[in-house]
């Protein structure tokens, strides 16, 4: 099988290509209670689990990986309040939410503060990798089921400039 990523999964649920199943019959561990399991076209089960509550895939190999992180997502589900209204469009077909026009400007302003504070062109905002990033931030913003802060989820730039080598590395390596 081609190795696949959370997000083609989360793709292929949404266009029901992929569909979740219960449980394994038997298994009895409590945080079974949390997730389904995932299965592909052709109905065989991938290495993936989904929460019910929030969404999340998790990868789940029980060989490989064990079941540590999915214990960790459920008891945490426990504490965390359900937030169910963003999470039910997962399983109906991938919609883009409209931007209401209060929800831009307050883009904007920030786009203008942005530009101002660090002295960007204004350009920046038109380029093709800040657009890429914004939707980064807003596609772990979705998935998300807490607030997160901007300042834990940016990396600084002496993490930045050695992970640009580590990715010129891997780009080089898949271009051989
Ligand atoms: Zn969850």
């Amino acid at each position: 099988m081609s190795v696949i990523d959370k997000d083609s999964i989360r793709k292929k649920l949404d266009s029901g290509e992929f569909k979740s199943c219960d449980k394994p019959t038997g298994a009895s561990a409590g945080w079974w209670q949390s997730f389904k399991r995932i299965q592909d076209e052709k109905e065989n089960i991938i290495p993936f689990v989904i929460c019910i509550q929030c969404k999340t895939i998790l990868s789940y190999d029980a060989q490989k990986t064990g079941s540590k992180t999915l214990k960790l997502h459920h008891e945490n589900s426990k504490i965390r309040p359900a937030i169910a209204p963003k999470i039910t469009t997962h399983f109906t077909s991938q919609k883009y939410d409209k931007v209401s026009s209060e929800q831009k400007k307050k883009v904007l302003d920030s786009c203008v503060k942005f530009c101002a504070c660090d002295m960007r062109s204004f350009n920046t905002i038109n380029g093709r990798g800040f657009e890429a990033l914004v939707q980064t931030l807003l596609d772990i913003g979705h998935s998300s089921t807490h607030q997160i802060k901007a300042s834990d989820i940016l990396s600084d730039s002496t993490t930045i400039s050695r992970h640009v080598q580590s990715v010129a590395h891997d780009k080089r390596k898949n271009n051989l």
